[in-house]
Formats: structure tokens, C-alpha cells, sequence
């Protein structure tokens, strides 16, 4: 198995368009524990280029669910995610709130936004994360694309400081978590490094969505929550989720 995750993680590195960024052989080692950082809502004129600094001078992956309104100001910033060996994923058009829009008013905040990502970097999403983390499940059944909740909520939207947001996150983190963050506030920016040195003196590696997701196939992550629909941290914190 160890042997196998090596060539796995391997033929992954080599896919990717920047060698330099890629994840350390190391982090193929059996009984290592990994976690897939997630930023939502960018790009943002300001902070994802500093969130992209960070991960390129850690030589760490994330993946980008970005909102398609903002993609083509930001296509400098989906480029660079892709040369850096991190994933670009839709979180719709707008921002909606899916549950109030019909299925074919959700299909089209999907697949614009599947076009302006395809647009910008000649690739289309794997995955998806409603606003809010909420869809119908009606709506849910007729999207052909895999939907990613999260498992472990930094809440960094609402508490807007870098050290707690930090602390939340290294005191929680779990192997298989997939984390949320958003890459639209300063504190967050200034919480990556940390975050990234944090998870990796406790044992983690840092993977993509998809990474995580062939990990998981492979046994080597167990996912607290199946793929069809992956939940929020909680469900009593879903009234003040921001997503
Ligand atoms: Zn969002």
C-alpha cells in the first residue's frame, strides 16, 4: 500500500505544471495523517494573492472554491492556483442561496461559472460547495458534478483574527479533515502560514480535494461523512454558517 500511495502521489506531482510546489515525497509515508485546506468566495483583489504567496512559499496545495462573477478580475489568481498545484473548484455565479432559486436557475449559477473556470485555465471544476452549504437535495440529484461540504468550520468569516482562527484550527484537525476558510479577509491571509507550519509539525500533510478524495478510495483517510454530501462541522452551527 505505502509503495502504491508513493506512485499515486507521484504520478500526481507530475501532473502538476510547477515541480517546485509540489508535496514533498514525505507526505506519502504510511500512517501520515492529511488534510485538504478549503478557501471559498474569492477571488479577492487582495487577499487570495497573499494567500497564494503563502502557500507558494510553504510549497503547500489548497483548493479555491471561487464564486464565477469574480473569475475573469481574477484570472491572474486562478492561473497562478493551477501553476501551484492547487485545485480550482465553482461555488456558483453569485453566491446564491440555492435553495431559493428553480432546478434550472441552480444548473445555470453551476455551469457558467464550470465555463468562465474553463475560460480562465482550460479546465473545468471536478467539485462543487453551495453558498451557505445548502441545496435541495431534488436539485442535488441532477448535478453532474460532485458536491464537497466541509468537516471542520475555522469559523475565520466570523471571528476575523488570525492566532484564534490558528488555535481553532490546530486544536481540532483531524485526519481526513477537509477545512473551510475563506480567502477574503485579511485575518485569514495572515492565518495561513501558521496554519500550515501548525498542521505540519503535528503530522499532516496538506492535499487537494481530489488528493484527499483517491486517499479516501485507497484507505489511507476515512472521511467522517460520504462523498454524496459531505456535512458541516455541525448541525447546530448551521444558522450561523457563512460558507
Ligand atoms: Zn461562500
Amino acid at each position: 500500500m505505502k509503495r502504491y500511495i508513493s506512485l499515486l502521489l507521484a504520478a500526481l506531482a507530475a501532473l502538476s505544471l510547477a515541480g517546485s510546489a509540489a508535496e514533498p515525497p514525505a507526505g506519502a509515508e504510511e500512517g501520515r495523517k492529511y488534510v485538504a485546506l478549503t478557501f471559498d468566495d474569492g477571488p479577492h483583489p487582495q487577499y487570495t494573492r497573499k494567500v497564494l504567496d503563502t502557500l507558494e512559499e510553504k510549497g503547500a496545495r489548497a483548493t479555491f472554491f471561487v464564486v464565477g462573477f469574480r473569475v475573469e478580475k481574477g484570472r491572474e489568481d486562478l492561473e497562478r492556483m493551477v501553476k501551484l498545484g492547487c485545485e480550482v473548484e465553482n461555488h456558483t455565479w453569485s453566491h446564491a442561496d440555492l435553495r431559493t432559486l428553480s432546478a434550472e436557475g441552480v444548473l445555470k449559477e453551476l455551469d457558467d461559472t464550470n465555463k468562465a473556470i474553463k475560460a480562465a485555465i482550460g479546465r473545468e471544476p471536478e467539485f462543487f460547495r453551495p453558498p451557505y452549504g445548502e441545496i435541495g437535495r431534488s436539485v442535488l440529484r441532477r448535478i453532474p458534478m460532485q458536491e464537497v461540504m466541509w468537516t471542520l468550520d475555522s469559523r475565520d468569516w466570523s471571528v476575523l483574527n488570525a492566532g484564534r482562527v490558528t488555535s481553532y484550527i490546530l486544536n481540532n484537525a483531524k485526519n481526513g479533515d477537509i477545512i473551510l476558510m475563506h480567502d477574503f479577509y485579511q485575518s485569514t491571509a495572515d492565518a495561513v502560514g501558521p496554519v500550515i507550519d501548525g498542521l505540519r509539525e503535528r503530522g499532516f500533510a496538506l492535499v487537494t480535494m481530489s488528493t484527499l478524495r483517491r486517499l479516501e478510495k485507497l484507505g489511507e483517510v476515512s472521511i467522517r461523512t460520504p462523498w454524496t454530501h459531505y456535512l458541516k462541522a455541525s448541525p447546530a452551527d448551521s444558522a450561523s454558517v457563512e460558507g
